[in-house]
């Protein structure tokens, strides 16, 4: 029988869920997806001091926005130093470890020597080779000590096959006795996340490129304790264009997936676009419904070049990566509408203009509106925005659109009421109709029927561009368009 592919995610809680660590568990997840395996939640809250119960919850929150669903945890490390103790414990009852009684004043010591004859700044091994009355004599004299791992000296190395990098060999030689618990008796990251691992049979570990000077070491645990060795896929780190690593310090709040959210992405869209971070599609596809992405995902198409993700923080245009825009885009305007509704609402309850008739009798109109409007849009946010002027009548006009020069055409004053007057008096509102009126009063005036549009939209929707103008007039509604022909006299004050 085949093993069950166990995979976890093991954020820290010391900060919220960025781009880099929203790669990976998307990762995890596919591939527990893919697979028909688990993926199990752990936090590894043990540094305290950093650690944060506000961390823990946005963590949570955004993997919940990015539809991340996990079958165990979540977890905390903290829970378990027990576990970790014990099998430090077990260690040195097998002689994998020993104690140390090393002071920090003499390792700093031999570590200036080594720095001056230059040699390696490993620990020289003076413990490993204490006689058991050495050690009881020590311990019996009250001593602190930590645990350091017995690593194997002799010509061998650590080997492994990772599934992004290939083999890779690691000497002993190169490996130092490396402390497993420290000794006010806490143990380090290095033990813990590897016997968490083990206790949760994990199979495949798959995380970013910074775990990879832990894995050697780690190996030499898990062999020590004599579990098996899980398989490891190290992924590529995540750059901004100029090959700096993107990092809260240098990024902002850009690198922070809430700021995704916020900013208007549909959730799937943005996990779209983060798998197609370091990880080659098959056919340079780059839209993948969720079913689509799992069936194409694998490991080994996780590539070893560091992902490039554009921030664009001082681009006027686009206020992040243009393809994550792109993708963002492309579910926006072709989801089923009623798949947009609900984050319309939200926007538009975030700009105090919802109105819950638009889910009850003007649900129809709500749905046609979105349809419309959508066809123009980047972000969820626009709606909010750009499309305020289709849900409120307290809509501002953008300067962009007064700017335009046909609104400057003396004749507006008095054509405007006439028009007015005519919309009004049509009784039948519809897209063709209205066409009829708007073109032969052009012709009547011997204008350009351009003047006139350009001129109803801006006072219609306060925008320079939109859809179709007969779509949004009908869709604007007869009475209200009446109106705002009216008023659009006061505020383009056209002398
Ligand atoms: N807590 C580590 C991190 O957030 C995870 C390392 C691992 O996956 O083993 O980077």
């Amino acid at each position: 029988m085949k093993q069950e592919v166990i995979v976890r995610f093991p954020p820290s809680p010391t900060g919220y869920l960025h781009i880099g660590g929203a790669r990976t568990a998307i990762f995890n997840w596919l591939f527990a997806q893919k697979t028909g395996g688990k993926l199990i939640l752990r936090i590894e809250d043990t540094d305290a001091e950093r650690s944060s119960e506000e961390s823990i919850q946005g963590i949570i929150e955004s993997l919940k926005w990015l539809g991340i669903t996990w079958d165990e945890g979540p977890y905390f490390q903290s829970q378990f130093i027990s576990d970790h103790l014990a099998a430090a414990q077990k260690l040195l009852e097998s002689g994998h470890a020993y104690k140390c009684f090393c002071t920090k004043e003499e390792l700093d010591r031999k570590r200036d020597q080594a720095r001056q004859r230059k040699t390696a700044l490993q620990y020289d091994g003076t413990c490993r080779h204490l006689s058991p009355e050495e050690v009881a004599e020590k311990e019996a004299a009250g001593m602190p000590y930590t645990i350091r791992l017995k690593v194997p000296r002799g010509e061998g190395f650590v080997s492994f096959e990772d599934i992004v990098y290939g083999i890779i060999e690691k000497k002993y030689e190169d490996i130092e006795d490396f402390v497993m618990v420290r000794s006010n008796g806490q143990p380090l990251y290095v033990l813990s996340n590897a016997v968490d691992d083990i206790r949760d049979r994990v199979t495949h570990v798959i995380r970013g490129q910074d775990g990879l000077a832990n894995t050697p070491k780690q190996i030499l645990i898990y062999k020590a304790l004599g579990a098996p060795v899980p398989r490891f896929a190290h992924m590529s780190l995540t750059l901004d264009p100029k090959k700096a690593k993107i990092s809260k310090r240098t990024h902002g709040e850009r690198v922070a997936v809430h700021f995704y959210k916020e900013r208007g992405f549909l959730p799937w869209a943005f996990v779209n676009y983060l798998a197609l971070l370091g990880w080659s599609t098959p056919d340079s596809r780059e839209i993948f419904s969720k079913d689509e992405l799992i069936e194409a995902f694998s490991l080994e198409g996780i590539s070893r070049a560091n992902a490039i993700f554009d921030v664009r923080k001082n681009d006027p245009k686009f206020f992040t990566d243009p393809k994550a825009i792109s993708i963002n885009t492309h579910y926006l305007r072709t989801l089923p509408v009623e798949e947009i509704e609900p984050y319309v609402r939200k926007q538009l309850e975030k700009t105090q203009i919802w109105d819950p008739e638009f889910e009850a009798i003007k649900r129809d109109w709500f749905l046609r509106t979105i349809d419309l409007i959508r066809t123009r849009y980047h972000v969820t946010t626009d709606f909010g925005t750009l499309g305020r002027a289709y849900f409120s009548d307290d809509y501002p006009i953008e300067p962009k659109a007064l700017k335009k020069n046909v609104l400057k055409h003396e004749g507006l004053k008095v054509w405007f009421p006439i028009l007015a007057d005519r919309l009004q008096g049509m009784d039948t509102f519809s897209v063709e109709e209205a066409e009829k009126v708007i073109r032969e009063m052009a012709d009547e005036l011997g204008i350009k029927a351009g003047i006139l549009i350009n001129a109803i939209r801006t006072a219609v929707t306060g925008q320079p561009k939109g859809p179709g103008l007969f779509d949004v007039l009908i869709t604007v509604g007869q009475r209200r368009v009446v109106e705002r022909l009216r008023k659009a006299v006061t505020f383009f004050k056209l002398h």
